[in-house]
């Protein structure tokens, strides 16, 4: 058996809210589609085919000009997420407490491997004051795959003794294939199903792996 020596989250629907995110990404989403005056996908169209390189997964394909870069549409969602910013409905209930309790395991460290913008995952680690469990953080990972791995070199362990928590089908897809394990948060983006189906180890709610953090105490494989 090996103890686990990393574990690595998702921001957007992994550690946050979902009653916050989904109606603030959607809204933020129809922004930019204004700004160029191309008509907006539905929401499930977004939330169906968004991944960390969103610009060839779902703007180019939906009619943002080719011109538009990441870094334009970026700008235009920054500015309207953070004047709508609730510091208070950021984070799911119990993801405090789980980050803390999993920072104070020995010789565990946590990570972040996000597709968020920089501004954005900083604003929200600050705010929910949640910056100082995590030794790794990588924000606008376009590859889940590329960062992950850089991730697992930085904090040096191997990819068996490391958990991904992703709420997405790309990263469960990106963590299995450089074999870590791959928690599935269901309380998300994508379904548990197509999570499943991407091939995660184990599929559940936030809350659930709260409460295995908290009721298990050593974390083997
Ligand atoms: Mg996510």
């Amino acid at each position: 058996m090996k103890e686990v020596g990393a574990v690595i989250f998702d921001w957007n629907g992994t550690l946050t809210s979902m009653d916050a995110e989904r109606e603030l990404s959607y809204k933020a989403v129809v922004e930019i589609f204004n700004h160029y005056n191309v008509p907006a996908p539905s929401a499930e169209a977004y939330f169906s085919n968004v991944t960390s390189d969103y610009m060839n997964a779902f703007y180019w394909p939906h009619g943002i000009p080719q011109t538009a870069t990441r870094g334009d549409l970026n700008k235009i969602r920054t500015a309207y997420i953070l004047s709508k910013w609730d510091p208070a409905s950021i984070l799911k209930p119990n993801a405090k407490d789980m980050v803390r309790v999993l920072y104070d395991r020995p010789n565990t460290v946590l990570g972040i491997v996000s597709g968020e913008h920089a501004p954005l995952l900083e604003k929200g680690l600050n705010d929910s004051d949640l910056w100082q469990y995590f030794q790794y953080i990588k924000s606008d990972a376009v590859s889940k795959v590329k960062w992950l791995a850089d991730a697992l070199e930085k904090i040096g362990v191997t990819a068996r003794q490391a958990i991904y928590l992703d709420d997405s089908i790309e990263g469960i897809k990106s963590a299995r294939s450089l074999d870590m394990w791959a928690v599935g948060i269901s309380d998300g983006f994508a379904n548990e199903n197509d999570l499943i189906a991407a091939g995660a180890d184990v599929v559940m709610p936030l809350s659930s792996v709260w409460t295995l953090v908290r009721n298990v105490k050593n974390l083997h494989f």
